[in-house]
Order: structure tokens, then C-alpha cells, then sequence
């Protein structure tokens, strides 16, 4: 079954952490590894996603994430 997610540009990230902060199921987390700009930044944990959207509303960076709703990836994927 699939489930939702999050797609994040990671060179568009600058690393604020405002999406981390906003995640209500703590499915954002700020990775180790730096992007092209020299920001640490957010990634998906694959867990616990509600595909509520608070994170691309207060995510300042357009673009740069994307929610995935579980019904969207199956009608892409089958
Ligand atoms: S859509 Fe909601 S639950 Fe999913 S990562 Fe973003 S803030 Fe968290
Ligand atoms: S809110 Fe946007 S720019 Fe800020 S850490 Fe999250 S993805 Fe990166």
C-alpha cells in the first residue's frame, strides 16, 4: 500500500528548519549532509506522514517541497 510523501529539493532548502518545527508526526528531520548552497538540509523520514501540508505552506522556498498524498502515488504508480 502506498503511503504518503514528501519530495524535497534539497539544493532549494536553506536549511531553516520552519518545516521540521511545523510537522506535527515529526516525519521532517534535518539531515547531516550539506546541500550546494552549504545548508544542512530537511529530509523525509518516510514515517508518519499525514499528508497535512503544513510543511509546504510554511516551507519560505517555493518549490521546494512537495506533498504526496498515498491516492496520488497509486494512480502514478498503479
Ligand atoms: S505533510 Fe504534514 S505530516 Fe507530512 S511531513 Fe508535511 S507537515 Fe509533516
Ligand atoms: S521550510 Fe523549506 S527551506 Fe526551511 S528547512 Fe524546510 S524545506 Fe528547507
Amino acid at each position: 500500500m502506498a503511503e504518503n510523501h514528501v519530495d524535497i529539493e534539497i539544493n532549494q532548502c536553506k536549511g531553516c528548519r520552519l518545516c521540521i518545527e511545523a510537522c506535527p508526526t515529526h516525519s521532517l528531520v534535518r539531515g547531516s549532509e550539506i546541500n550546494k548552497s552549504g545548508y544542512q538540509y530537511t529530509k523525509f523520514t518516510q514515517n508518519g506522514c499525514t499528508a497535512c501540508g503544513f510543511c509546504y505552506y510554511i516551507c519560505p522556498e517555493p518549490g521546494t517541497i512537495t506533498v504526496i498524498k498515498a491516492e496520488q502515488r497509486t494512480a502514478a504508480h498503479g
